[in-house]
Protein backbone atom coordinates (compact mmCIF):
# COMPACT_ATOMS: atom_id res chain seq x y z
CA UNK A 1 0.00 0.00 0.00
CA UNK A 2 1.80 3.53 -1.16
CA UNK A 3 -0.74 5.90 1.00
CA UNK A 4 0.31 7.40 4.43
CA UNK A 5 -1.38 5.06 6.36
CA UNK A 6 -0.61 7.68 9.06
CA UNK A 7 -3.12 9.96 7.53
CA UNK A 8 -5.87 7.08 8.32
CA UNK A 9 -9.15 8.72 10.34
CA UNK A 10 -9.30 6.05 12.49
CA UNK A 11 -5.37 6.13 13.93
CA UNK A 12 -5.41 5.44 17.25
CA UNK A 13 -9.03 4.74 17.12
CA UNK A 14 -9.90 0.91 18.78
CA UNK A 15 -9.90 -1.21 16.12
CA UNK A 16 -12.66 -3.15 17.25
CA UNK A 17 -14.98 -0.51 16.71
CA UNK A 18 -14.51 -1.61 12.65
CA UNK A 19 -15.04 -5.33 12.94
CA UNK A 20 -18.60 -5.38 14.69
CA UNK A 21 -20.17 -4.76 11.36
CA UNK A 22 -23.75 -4.35 12.59
CA UNK A 23 -23.88 -3.14 15.74
CA UNK A 24 -24.44 0.54 17.04
CA UNK A 25 -21.00 1.86 16.55
CA UNK A 26 -21.21 0.99 12.21
CA UNK A 27 -22.96 4.86 11.67
CA UNK A 28 -19.81 6.28 13.40
CA UNK A 29 -17.66 4.30 12.10
CA UNK A 30 -18.93 5.19 8.57
CA UNK A 31 -18.73 8.65 9.52
CA UNK A 32 -14.85 8.56 10.71
CA UNK A 33 -14.05 6.61 7.10
CA UNK A 34 -16.44 9.22 5.33
CA UNK A 35 -13.78 11.87 6.39
CA UNK A 36 -10.50 9.75 5.93
CA UNK A 37 -7.89 10.73 3.51
CA UNK A 38 -6.87 7.21 2.84
CA UNK A 39 -10.14 5.96 1.99
CA UNK A 40 -9.69 4.98 -1.48
CA UNK A 41 -6.72 2.93 -0.83
CA UNK A 42 -8.05 1.16 2.43
CA UNK A 43 -10.91 -0.42 0.31
CA UNK A 44 -8.89 -1.02 -2.68
CA UNK A 45 -6.62 -2.68 0.30
CA UNK A 46 -9.76 -4.89 1.48
CA UNK A 47 -10.79 -5.46 -2.27
CA UNK A 48 -7.05 -6.75 -3.12
CA UNK A 49 -6.69 -9.28 0.17
CA UNK A 50 -10.28 -10.40 -0.01
CA UNK A 51 -10.73 -9.21 3.76
CA UNK A 52 -14.13 -11.00 4.76
CA UNK A 53 -14.56 -9.16 8.22
CA UNK A 54 -15.02 -5.14 9.28
CA UNK A 55 -15.61 -2.31 7.62
CA UNK A 56 -12.76 -0.96 5.16
CA UNK A 57 -12.94 2.46 3.44
CA UNK A 58 -16.32 2.68 4.74
CA UNK A 59 -17.72 -0.54 2.97
CA UNK A 60 -19.20 -3.48 5.04
CA UNK A 61 -18.35 -6.88 3.80
CA UNK A 62 -21.62 -7.01 1.99
CA UNK A 63 -20.77 -4.25 0.53
CA UNK A 64 -17.67 -4.70 -0.60
CA UNK A 65 -18.51 -8.54 -1.83
CA UNK A 66 -21.26 -6.69 -3.89
CA UNK A 67 -18.25 -4.19 -5.24
CA UNK A 68 -16.30 -7.47 -6.32
CA UNK A 69 -19.45 -9.03 -7.90
CA UNK A 70 -19.61 -5.89 -9.90
CA UNK A 71 -15.97 -6.08 -11.21
CA UNK A 72 -16.09 -10.03 -11.50
CA UNK A 73 -19.34 -9.70 -13.92
CA UNK A 74 -17.55 -6.84 -15.95
CA UNK A 75 -14.40 -8.89 -16.73
CA UNK A 76 -17.00 -11.58 -17.54
CA UNK A 77 -18.57 -9.20 -20.00
CA UNK A 78 -15.37 -8.18 -21.34
CA UNK A 79 -14.01 -11.86 -21.97
CA UNK A 80 -17.29 -12.87 -23.99
CA UNK A 81 -16.87 -9.76 -25.97
CA UNK A 82 -13.69 -10.16 -26.79
CA UNK A 83 -14.18 -13.96 -27.64
CA UNK A 84 -17.43 -13.45 -29.73
CA UNK A 85 -14.98 -10.38 -31.70
CA UNK A 86 -12.31 -13.12 -32.52
CA UNK A 87 -15.11 -15.99 -33.73
CA UNK A 88 -16.35 -13.27 -35.88
CA UNK A 89 -12.58 -13.04 -37.45
CA UNK A 90 -12.70 -16.84 -38.18
CA UNK A 91 -10.61 -18.10 -35.51
CA UNK A 92 -11.51 -21.25 -33.84
CA UNK A 93 -12.32 -21.72 -29.92
CA UNK A 94 -8.52 -23.27 -29.74
CA UNK A 95 -7.08 -20.64 -31.45
CA UNK A 96 -8.83 -18.06 -28.91
CA UNK A 97 -8.01 -19.89 -25.96
CA UNK A 98 -4.48 -20.02 -27.16
CA UNK A 99 -4.72 -16.03 -28.12
CA UNK A 100 -5.82 -15.70 -24.65
CA UNK A 101 -3.85 -17.98 -23.10
CA UNK A 102 -6.80 -19.94 -21.35
CA UNK A 103 -7.86 -23.38 -22.53
CA UNK A 104 -10.95 -24.13 -24.54
CA UNK A 105 -13.22 -24.59 -21.47
CA UNK A 106 -12.96 -21.08 -20.10
CA UNK A 107 -13.54 -19.94 -23.67
CA UNK A 108 -16.89 -22.25 -24.20
CA UNK A 109 -18.24 -21.11 -20.10
CA UNK A 110 -17.34 -17.41 -21.37
CA UNK A 111 -19.76 -17.77 -24.40
CA UNK A 112 -22.45 -19.79 -22.54
CA UNK A 113 -21.98 -17.46 -19.40
CA UNK A 114 -20.93 -20.10 -16.92
CA UNK A 115 -18.48 -18.98 -14.55
S1 LIG B 1 -11.15 4.31 5.49
FE1 LIG B 1 -9.85 2.69 6.37
S2 LIG B 1 -8.09 3.79 7.18
FE2 LIG B 1 -9.70 5.29 6.87
S3 LIG B 1 -10.82 5.45 8.78
FE3 LIG B 1 -11.86 3.91 7.57
S4 LIG B 1 -10.96 1.96 8.19
FE4 LIG B 1 -9.56 3.59 8.86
Amino acid sequence: MSADMSQAACAGMDVNFFFDDYVDNRDMVHRVCGSCPVRKECLAEALESNQTHGIWGGKATHERREMNDRQTNRVAKARRHQIRALLGTGMTRAEIADRMDVDVRTVRRALTGES
